[in-house]
């Protein structure tokens, strides 16, 4: 059997990690397959879809990888199906046209509330035939009278449901526009959907979908509904808890590579294995391995899964990501080494992508001032006979690279017979503007040998200005 799955958000927010997560699984589990994922757009609620939220999903499924074979279908897009089948129920008396009116539907709510019972629909028009004359009416679904609905849930187990429990459902509004459940069923049947991969809010949707797919004569898929995230309190994750959009986790500097690695993980385990990468993902997925019970989000895991992958992933890739946040931070790459070259020395020196461009300034333009207790600390009188020679046998070097400029910094320190920190503490000052930068060779190496020279004077200088005041 050829698998197909699909995601299918409704464009009324941001893509959440959530949501990541449940598209994740369901495109692990076509992919594990062979199989094909479909992106559907369920934009029936034309009050809360918007344009915007359908771009931010688009753009956190690009971001992610997470890329469709199929579609973007749009619910909006297929009304004319959802009517025809709609008529063909009603013809086939699997529906019926319903015309109490809002406000008596409400009072038998009311009075059902007031009994303690759950409110439903009794079936008032479900047999009657005795229709009004230009009336609105709804048109329900014919929900079967007995039985009960069996649903072999992938992470649930059995679900029973017992038809007695469920109303007969509207299908159509009196505005003529086809509801939420039915939408989805039809779309199910026609994409060929095999499993339905999502969150477990939906549980109490699907008896009446699969009721609603065997009166359409349409093949059952399966089903696996995911259970929620819960921030790290133990609540269902919101704003409060920090980022839940995607793209909001692309801001902050993490790798798509490492939220993937960290959503696979947040309710889906193989053996005690915490880094996959997607291929691994891919391979060893199963839908049957999710957890059932809520999983919490730890955001200092997602950190060291993202230094993991910033530290191990080709420079060349890792540089793919950086790019954009260099760009948010108005760094000029052009002013500069390779990219890759600088995140090859300050991969290991950073939790995320935005630091890493935080901390890289220096390799692209000039530092504005030192940094204060850097300076105070190494930029001192007794640093200045180290600089100035340092500085001659750095414009000496003939071959500028990593091993000529040590030997510059080692001849130095023997020469003026002093430790090496007292010669590399006040070149680095001078040369980054900060204490902190990966080894001086390779650090050094990727910056112009008159940069490093003008940089120098300007320590000097630094150090003369102290003298003098
Ligand atoms: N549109 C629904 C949602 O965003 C998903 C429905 C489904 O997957 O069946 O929650």
């Amino acid at each position: 059997m050829s698998i197909t799955t699909r995601f299918a958000p409704s464009p009324t927010g941001y893509l959440h990690v959530g949501g990541a997560r449940t598209a994740l699984y369901s495109w692990l589990y076509a992919k594990s397959k062979g199989g094909k994922f479909i992106l559907r757009i369920e934009d029936t609620d034309i009050e809360r879809s918007t344009q915007a939220a359908i771009n931010a999903i688009l753009e956190g499924m690009q971001w992610l990888g997470l890329h469709h074979d199929d579609g973007p279908y749009y619910q909006t897009k297929r009304f004319d199906r959802y009517k025809e089948l709609i008529q063909q129920l009603l013809k086939e008396g699997k529906a019926y046209k319903c015309f109490m009116s809002s406000a008596e539907l409400d009072g038998i709510r009311e009075k059902q509330m007031a009994n303690g019972e759950k409110p439903r629909y009794p079936g008032t028009w479900r047999e009657r035939t005795d229709h009004p004359e230009n009336q609105p009416f709804a048109i329900r679904f014919k929900n079967p009278l007995n039985g009960t609905v069996v649903v072999n849930d992938h992470i649930r187990g059995k679900i029973e449901i017992s038809n007695t429990e469920l109303d007969d459902l509207v299908i159509q509004r009196s505005d003529g526009t086809p509801t939420y459940n039915f939408c989805v069923v039809v779309d199910d049947w026609d994409m060929g959907i095999t499993h339905v991969v999502r969150g477990e809010d939906h549980i109490n949707n699907t008896p009446r979908q699969i009721n609603i797919l065997q009166a359409l004569g349409a093949p059952i898929p399966e089903y696996a509904h995911v259970s929620m995230i819960l921030g790290d309190d133990g609540k269902k994750l919101s704003k409060r808890h920090g980022a839940v959009s995607v793209m909001q986790y692309r801001d902050d500097g993490y790798l798509p590579q490492a939220l993937l690695n960290y959503l696979v993980r947040l309710g889906w385990s193989h053996g005690d294995q915490e880094i996959f990468s997607v291929d691994e993902m891919i391979e060893l997925f199963d839908l049957d391995a999710i957890g059932q019970s809520a999983s919490a989000f730890n955001t200092d895991k997602l950190i060291w899964l993202n230094q993991h992958y910033i530290k191990t992933m080709p420079a060349q890739e890792v540089a793919e990501h950086a790019k954009w946040h260099f760009d948010q931070q108005a760094i000029d790459l052009s002013a500069g080494p390779a990219l890759e070259d600088v995140i090859a020395i300050q991969a290991d020196r950073v939790k995320t992508l935005k630091e890493m461009a935080e901390i890289s300034r220096y390799f692209y333009e000039e530092y504005q001032e030192f940094d204060a207790n850097a300076a105070k600390k190494h930029l001192r009188p007794v640093a200045k006979d180290a600089l100035l020679l340092v500085k001659d046998k750095l414009q000496a070097i003939q071959q500028w690279g990593p091993e000529t400029i040590q030997q510059a910094i080692n001849d130095t320190a023997t020469e003026l017979d002093v430790g090496m920190g007292k010669v590399g503490m006040p070149l680095r000052v001078a040369a980054t503007g900060s204490g902190n930068s990966p080894s001086l060779d390779v650090t050094l190496n990727l910056l112009k040998p008159e940069q490093v020279a003008q940089r120098i004077d300007k320590a000097l200088i630094y150090i003369a200005n102290r003298e003098n005041s």
